[in-house]
C-alpha cells in the first residue's frame, strides 16, 4: 500500500524553523513561526490559564467524553467574547457553536459544512492568505480563488480592486475574511471596509466567512472585532472560526470554536446537527483541557480580568517593538519607508525585501524569516532589534 506514496518536501516554515535550530551563529534570530515570545524569546503559559488549568486538576473527577458540541462554559463565553456580551444575535436562536480543535479543527468543520450544503461552493480566500487556508479548502474539496487584498510593493490594501472582486459574486460564494490582525499582512480591514463588504455581503448575496485568531492582539478585545460584529448584525448568514491559540497562549491544547449563525434557529438548529455529524466522522469529541480552562477563565471576574491584563500586555509589547523596529531601521538612514509596520496589527509584517534579500540576512546575519519576508513581529526583543536593523539597513543599500 504505501509503496506508492513518496515523501513530501517539508513544510516551509517548520523547515525554518528546523534549519533556526540547528544554527549555531550566537546572535541567530528567528522571526518565522508565529508564536508569540516574551523579551526572553520565551512563550509562557499565561498565569490566568496557569490558575485556570489548576483549578481543573483540583476539581475534574472524570476523564469520560465531554459533551459533542464541546464545554458549555467555554461555548457560552466565547459568543460573548466575540459577539459582545449583550449582542441580541446571543439569545436569537440563530447562532450555534462547537468546540473544535484549534482555529483549524474550526476551520475544517467550517469548510466542510460548506461542503454539505453546496458542493459547487467557491470560496474567495484574500491575496495572500495564511498558507493553511488553501490546504483547507482544497482537502475537503472545494474550489477556491483569490480576491485582491495587499499591494506589496506600496505597502497597503488594494481597497478597489477588492471591493470591485466582491461585487462580481453571488450566493455561490464564500468571502474568507480575518477578523483583526491579517496574517500575513497585519494590514487590516478598515471600519468603512467592513462596512462596504457588508453592503456587499447583502446585496449579492455571498456568505462571509471569518477567521478569528488573534482577537485582543491589535488593538483591544472588542476594537478588533468592531468590524465583524457590524457585518454580523446585518448579514442573514455567516460562519466564524475562533481560536484561543494566541489570546489565551493555548497552542498546543488546540482550542477553539465553529460559529454559525444562520437566517432563522429552525436553520440554526439545523447547522448545528450537521456540523456535529461532521466532527463525529472526523474526531468524535472536542479535546477538554483547553475549552475547560477558557471556559473557567470566562466565568471568573477576577482571573477574566488578570487574563484580559495579560492579553493587553501582549498587545502593547508588539506595537512597542513594531515603532522600535520601524525607528531603529529609520535611523540607520535607509531610503524606504517603513512606518507601515506602525499601522498594521497583531503578530505580521511583511519586511518588503525580496526573497534573494530573505535569503541573505539568513545567510549572512542568521536572522530566519518565512521566504515571502513575513517577520513574526514579537520574535523581536529590545536586545535583538539593532542587529535586525542593522541588516536590514545593509541588505537594502
Ligand atoms: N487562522 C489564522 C489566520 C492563523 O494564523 C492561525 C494560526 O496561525 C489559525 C487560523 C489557526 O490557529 P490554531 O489552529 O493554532 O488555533
Amino acid at each position: 500500500m504505501f509503496q506508492q506514496i513518496t515523501a513530501l518536501p517539508p513544510d516551509p516554515l517548520l523547515g525554518i524553523a528546523a534549519a533556526f535550530k540547528q544554527d549555531t551563529n550566537p546572535k541567530k534570530v528567528d522571526l518565522g513561526v508565529g508564536v508569540y515570545k516574551t523579551e526572553d524569546g520565551k512563550t509562557p503559559i499565561l498565569t490566568s490559564v496557569q490558575k485556570a488549568l489548576q483549578i481543573l486538576l483540583d476539581t475534574e473527577a472524570s476523564k469520560s467524553y465531554i459533551q459533542p458540541r464541546g464545554n458549555q462554559a467555554f461555548l457560552d463565553g466565547m459568543e460573548k467574547l466575540v459577539l459582545g456580551n449583550d449582542n441580541p444575535l446571543i439569545s436569537s436562536g440563530r447562532v450555534e457553536s462547537v468546540q473544535a480543535p484549534g482555529g483549524t479543527g474550526s476551520l475544517k468543520l467550517g469548510f466542510q459544512l460548506i461542503k454539505r450544503s453546496n458542493p459547487n461552493a467557491k470560496i474567495w480566500v484574500s491575496g495572500p492568505t495564511w498558507a493553511n487556508h488553501v490546504a483547507l479548502i482544497k482537502s475537503t474539496g472545494l474550489d477556491h480563488a483569490e480576491y485582491p487584498y495587499y499591494d506589496k510593493k506600496n505597502n497597503a490594501l488594494k481597497a478597489d480592486e477588492m471591493l470591485e472582486a466582491l461585487a462580481q459574486l453571488g450566493p455561490n460564494d464564500v468571502v474568507l475574511l480575518h477578523g483583526c490582525c491579517h496574517n500575513p499582512t497585519g494590514e487590516d480591514l478598515t471600519p468603512e471596509l467592513w462596512s462596504k463588504i457588508t453592503e456587499l455581503a447583502l446585496e449579492k448575496g455571498f456568505l462571509p466567512f471569518i477567521d478569528i485568531a488573534y482577537q485582543g492582539f491589535g488593538q483591544d478585545l472588542d476594537t478588533d472585532v468592531a468590524g465583524v460584529r457590524e457585518l454580523l448584525s446585518k448579514v442573514p448568514e455567516a460562519l466564524i472560526a475562533t481560536s484561543c491559540s494566541k489570546n489565551f497562549g493555548l497552542y498546543r491544547e488546540r482550542t477553539g470554536l465553529i460559529t454559525t449563525v444562520s437566517e432563522t434557529p429552525e436553520l440554526a438548529a439545523a447547522a448545528l446537527s450537521h456540523v456535529l455529524n461532521i466532527a463525529r466522522e472526523i474526531y468524535s469529541m472536542p479535546p477538554s483541557y483547553g475549552g475547560a480552562a477558557v471556559g473557567i477563565i470566562l466565568q471568573d471576574q477576577a482571573l477574566t480580568t488578570e487574563w484580559k491584563g495579560e492579553l493587553a500586555e501582549m498587545c502593547a509589547r508588539m506595537r512597542t517593538l513594531r515603532s522600535m523596529l520601524v525607528n531603529k531601521i529609520h535611523e540607520r538612514g535607509v531610503d524606504e519607508d517603513f512606518s507601515f509596520i506602525n499601522r498594521q496589527n497583531g503578530m505580521f509584517t511583511f519586511l518588503g525585501i525580496t526573497p534573494e534579500q530573505v535569503q541573505a540576512i539568513r545567510d549572512e546575519y542568521a536572522i530566519y524569516m518565512a521566504g515571502s519576508s513575513r517577520i513574526n513581529i514579537a520574535g523581536i526583543s529590545s536586545s535583538n532589534v539593532d542587529y535586525i536593523a542593522d541588516a536590514v539597513a545593509a541588505i537594502l543599500k
